[in-house]
């Protein structure tokens, strides 16, 4: 049975330095079993540098990430790819010519159980898990009307489309985190209505937690159970959508970057 008292995530004091620049600074908070917890922050803030340490695209200098009680901090990469931490990009990460089913079925694959090395020798057994991956993907698609462009290039499609492919992607390997950065930009009004009630639905029907990295404010406000707000690289405050929404240091920090951006812009 899944320990419900530890946090599923847990960041705890970590730094990372690119020469110079503190991009985070000690940053330490939890993300709870079941929730959809939202990462703000302006621009520069550090959120897409927390997601590169989750995937370890980055290394920290100093602190621990934990995830379901296990450090992840000196785990090999391999090995945090079947942990079930999925991830969609800002800049969209698929193969943009190859079909969408494929797309999803690479993502699948992530967490299969057939070996690449199986799969590059085709042995008997990867037939069989071919089999699965296809099925995942068709399910997959289905879930997030994808089944009528499944044989289209991904890149070919329209932006809200490519976006939902990178969403399914991302599901496809069953992760019990999901990773979203920045999934509402460049979005329309109804894809946007369409990205919100996606979030929840994959948070209450199919038990996924969720942090969401999003500058879109009235989206991160109405599906978090908890946001936490980082300005150059430190946390400023964490707590409800209402607390934070009130919270002066939040206000100023966005306040600051807006008077940033008159001035250099
Ligand atoms: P945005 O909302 O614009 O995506 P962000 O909150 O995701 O911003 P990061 O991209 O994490 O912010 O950047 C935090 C700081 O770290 C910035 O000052 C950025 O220039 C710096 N930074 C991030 N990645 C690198 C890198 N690979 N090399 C050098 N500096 C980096």
């Amino acid at each position: 049975m899944a320990d419900t008292e530890t946090p599923l995530l847990s960041v705890r004091g970590v730094t990372v330095r690119f020469g110079g620049i503190v991009a985070l600074d000690g940053v330490t908070f939890d993300v709870a079993r079941g929730h959809v917890c939202g990462l703000i922050g302006p621009n520069g803030a550090g959120k897409t540098t927390l997601f590169n340490c989750l995937s370890r695209l980055y290394s920290y200098q100093s602190g621990d990430i934990q995830f379901e009680g296990r450090s992840i901090t000196s785990m090999p990469t391999h090995d945090i790819a079947r942990l079930g931490m999925g991830r969609t990009f800002q800049n969209l990460a698929m193969f943009r010519s190859l079909p969408v089913r494929d797309n999803i079925m690479i993502g699948a694959h992530c967490r299969s159980s057939a070996g690449f090395l199986a799969s590059a020798l085709r042995l008997p057994r990867v037939g069989a898990e071919e089999r699965r991956l296809r099925e995942r993907a068709d399910e997959i698609m289905e879930y997030l009307d994808l089944t009528r462009v499944a044989d289209r290039p991904a890149g070919d499609l329209p932006f809200g489309t490519q976006k939902r492919v990178e969403m399914g992607r991302a599901l496809a390997a069953d992760p019990k985190l999901l990773l979203l950065d920045e999934p509402a930009a460049g979005l329309n009004h109804e894809e946007l209505k369409d990205l919100e009630r996606l979030i929840l639905d994959v948070q209450h029907k199919r038990g996924v937690t969720v942090l969401l990295v999003e500058h879109h404010m009235s989206l991160v406000m109405s599906v978090s159970d908890h946001i936490v707000a980082l300005s150059f690289g430190k946390k400023i405050a964490e707590g409800t959508p209402a607390h934070i929404q009130q919270h002066p240091d939040v206000i100023a920090a966005y306040l600051g970057s807006e008077e940033q951006e008159a001035a250099h812009g």
